[in-house]
Formats: structure tokens, sequence, C-alpha cells
């Protein structure tokens, strides 16, 4: 074992690489004890997290990385301090940790590496928690109580199962870095553009066959990375649209045509009807539409340099660009959705 004395006489100890199978504390005076603020426990043998860790009461950092951890032990909720616990690469699941994880007053925690097939909710309650790493686990769904970490700053879950992101993710104020690549997302949530801190969105290697438009009102976004997605002209050719309703015609000839009403000429839900109207984006258009609409891939430019498919809904079929099934002939008609180049500063494509 290795001692090494930190600022202020903080201690930290290294038992990292020693083949241990279990913790012996009884060699640590009770002074040492009492200032340690580190342990680095990892590359060794061992199989569930010993219960002498908790003589540590001061302990604010642990790293018991790289062992054969299935089982953590209740009396690490008694470290009280503890700001960091990495325990990457072992055998933990949902089941291997103490119920009161969440009490722990844990800033950073990362599990990447584990055999986690959810993410435990006891996860969810670490209020404190601005860090967490699930990376390569075998996740296949984020919970809805992800939105309890309310000062996440960092969601690292590349390389699971996932399938979809819950629009409660976008309830996280402070988050900065998502990172969801290598998963099986088929779409993006529009409601991601209430991330207003974020800055690195990692979508690589994904089901991704479009982005919603919303997309381009994350001003702070300065890193998007879409490569190993199918986001392709194929799916502008499957155009879906219902014909209108007689009452949705009516709707949009008022709308558009700004025929005057009042709340005594129509009954109440045609008024609430006629409120729900959606403004056609076709910027030539100036129509409206309500529950019909046709959904289309606009390729958009960004810095000039990328374009990247983002989902529109339009009026009706008359609304397409002749082109859009071509994204390289499109150019002309793009120039409201361009982004300013100093906004996004990497898009990874290719
Ligand atoms: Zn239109």
């Amino acid at each position: 074992m290795e001692i090494h004395e930190g600022a202020a006489g903080d201690c930290v100890l290294d038992f990292s690489r020693l083949s241990l199978e279990s913790l012996s504390v009884d060699s640590v005076r009770d002074e040492r004890r009492r200032d340690t603020r580190q342990i680095y426990l990892s590359y060794n043998r061992l199989t569930s997290l010993p219960s002498s860790v908790a003589v540590f009461c001061n302990l604010e950092f642990l790293d018991i990385s790289n062992n054969r951890l299935s089982v953590i032990c209740e009396d690490l909720s008694r470290l009280a301090k503890l700001k960091t616990l990495i325990a990457k690469n072992n055998r933990l699941d949902e089941f291997s940790l103490p119920k009161d994880f969440g009490s722990l007053p844990l800033e950073v925690l990362n599990f990447s590496g584990n055999r986690f097939e959810e993410i435990p909710l006891q996860c969810t309650k670490l209020l404190r928690l601005q860090s967490l790493s699930l990376g390569g686990n075998r996740l296949k769904s984020i919970p809805a109580e992800i939105e309890n970490l309310v000062s996440l700053e960092m969601l690292y879950l590349g390389g699971n199962l996932i399938t979809a992101i819950p629009p409660e993710v976008a309830n996280l104020p402070y988050l900065s870095y998502l990172v969801l690549c290598d998963n099986r997302i088929q779409s993006v949530p529009p409601q991601l553009t209430r991330l207003h801190s974020l800055r690195s969105l990692s979508l690589h290697n994904n089901l991704l066959t479009y982005l919603p438009r919303e997309i381009l009102s994350l001003v702070h976004l300065q890193e998007l990375s879409l490569r190993g997605n199918p986001l392709v002209v194929r799916f502008v050719k499957e155009m879906i649209y219902d014909p209108p309703s007689l009452l949705e015609l009516a709707g949009r000839t008022i709308k558009s045509r700004n025929v005057p009403y009042s709340a005594s000429d129509l009954p109440s839900n045609l008024l609430l009807y006629l409120n729900l109207a959606s403004k056609c984006p076709n910027p030539k258009c100036a129509g409206v539409y309500f529950d019909s609409c046709v959904r289309q891939i606009k390729f958009v430019d960004f810095c000039g340099k990328y374009r990247l498919p983002l989902m529109h809904y339009l009026c009706s079929p008359e609304c397409t660009s002749p082109c859009s099934s071509n994204p390289q002939s499109d150019a002309e008609s793009e120039e409201e959705n361009s982004v300013p180049a100093d906004r996004l500063q990497r898009v990874l494509l290719g």
C-alpha cells in the first residue's frame, strides 16, 4: 500500500494493482483513517466492496474500477462526504447497489462497463450529481425519473441498447454534454430544444433518419456528431398525407383569409379548434394547418458545409419543394434556415 500526503495533510491511500481479494484496514491508524480523502482500489480482485471502507469517514473520492464487483456493501451509504465514485469495468447491475445509495452526496458517478440493464432508481435520487456515466452497459431505456437529477451537466450513456430518448431529459437545466452514441435510437424528441445549456450532443451510430427542425434553436450547441446514422434521402419519398377534413378546410380558409369571428359567432369547441392552427413553414405559402399535414424532410445548411435532414410539417403536398428529394439541388430555398457559422462549430457526419 502507498500512502501519499496531499495538500493540508489530506491523505491518499493507493491500494491499486495489489491482487487484493479483500480490504484489511487493521494497519491503518485512527488518525490516518480520519484524514483519508481519496482511496484507489482499482485493478484488484474484489468481488464485493468490503464494509471496512466505511471506517474512512471523511472519504471524498473512491475508485473501485477494474475489479470483479457484483455487490456494493450497505456501509457505503455511511460515507457522508463521498463526492466521487468510480466503479468502471465491474460486474455490477441494478441489484448491486445499497438501498440508501441515493442519500450519498455524490457529484460524479461512473458505472461504465458494467451489466446494468436499467438505470437504478437510487441513482435518480442523487440530487447533487453533476456527471453520470453508464456507458457500455446493457441499458434498454432511460427512466423518466432522470429529470430528478437537476444538477446534471454530463450524461454519458454511449454503447447501450437504448431505443428512445424520453422527453424528460429535456428537463435537466444544466445539461451541457449528452452522449448517446452507439445505441438504437430512432428519433430525437423536439423537446430537447429546451436544453438551453447543451454544448455537445453525440448521436453517432444510431438509427436516426432525421432530426427535429427544433434542433436549430439550440443556440449553445457547438458539437453535434451524427455519423453512422441512416440520415438519408429515402425518407423523403415516403410522404404521409391524409386529406384534410371539411372542418379543417373551413378552418384553414378562416385563418389564411383572416375572416373575422368572435366568441358570439361560434361554439366554444370551434373557437378552441381555430386556436390550434399551425403556420405552414413554407415562406411562400402563408397558409395554416390543423391535424392534416405533410411530413417532409428538408436538408438544412449548417455552417455552409453540412446539410442536415430536419423534419418539417407542411400544409399540403403542393408546399413541398420539387427538388427536395435531391439534397444537392435545393440550396436556394434554404436561406431562411441556414445556421450562422459562428454558432455550430463542429458537425460530424462523415
Ligand atoms: Zn403550405
